[in-house]
């Protein structure tokens, strides 16, 4: 157990890039995108064994370091449902998301993971739920976009997805508790090993990379490419396409 002064320096730094700072200042971006609307959504950073955790029920775009939680990630039990804390803020409560960011820590070895409430997400689950009549319907799918190109191939393949490439995102079932989300997120992870997201119908997404320039990447991506599947099937324009190659891929 650290003691009182040792927890408060594991959220005070003058670098705009530690974790306690960067959360504050990445969900007040969050907050302008109507990702984290109304206490909604939050973002978790690993940085080696420390996560770092934005807290529940707080206006996101108004999140201070001193409001951040810390645990170690080395000292939490599978399945996570009870965790310790290295450093708690003394008004808050722990975010219901924490057991899904650490998900993506430990078995996608993510350093960063963001939920947002994002209309366009919830849409999109809306779109996939009344189009029920296939076995596709529980997955996202959109190939021949250029914004592809902002994920990764998968969990320990090189590259980006190209811009003919299908990117497929799973999605799950609310729960009346986000926590319960969890057993369910880490099903979809497994029968999708590739992806780096997942919907939660009528609820929103989850969306890790490797660290926060590429969780943040991929969560911008996919939220265009929301907005933007929203819009087609409104044209009745569909999300798989078949469009020529008009000139050759390369390694
Ligand atoms: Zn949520």
């Amino acid at each position: 157990m650290a003691s009182a002064d040792s927890a408060e320096q594991l959220v005070c730094s003058t670098d705009p890039e530690h974790p306690a700072n960067l959360i504050p200042s990445l969900c007040a971006k969050f907050w302008t995108l109507g990702w984290v609307t109304g206490t909604g959504g939050g973002c978790s950073i690993k940085d080696d064994d420390l996560v770092y955790i934005a807290p529940s029920g707080v206006q996101k775009e108004l999140i201070k370091n001193t409001d951040i939680y810390v645990l170690s990630l080395a000292a939490q039990e599978p399945p996570y449902k009870h965790r310790t804390y290295l450093r708690s803020p003394p008004r808050h409560k722990p975010s219901q998301c924490t057991p899904l960011f650490l998900a993506a820590f430990t078995r996608r070895r993510a350093g960063c993971c963001i939920h947002t409430h994002s209309q366009w997400a919830v849409l999109v689950t809306l779109l996939l739920e009344q189009d029920r009549r296939g076995a596709g319907s529980n997955v996202f799918e959109i190939n021949n976009m250029e914004q592809i190109k902002g994920f990764g191939r998968g969990l320990g393949r090189q590259g980006n997805l190209g811009y003919h490439d299908t990117l497929r995102i799973p999605v799950i079932e609310n729960t009346p508790h986000e926590e319960d989300l969890t057993e369910f997120l880490e099903a979809a992870m497994d029968e999708y090993p590739d992806t780096y997201a997942v919907l939660v119908r009528r609820h929103g997404v989850y969306v890790w990379g490797d660290d926060v320039h590429k969780a943040k990447t991929q969560c911008e991506s996919l939220d265009y490419l929301f907005q933007l599947a929203v819009e087609m099937k409104k044209l009745g324009i569909p999300w798989i396409s078949n469009v020529p190659r008009v000139a050759p891929e390369r390694p």
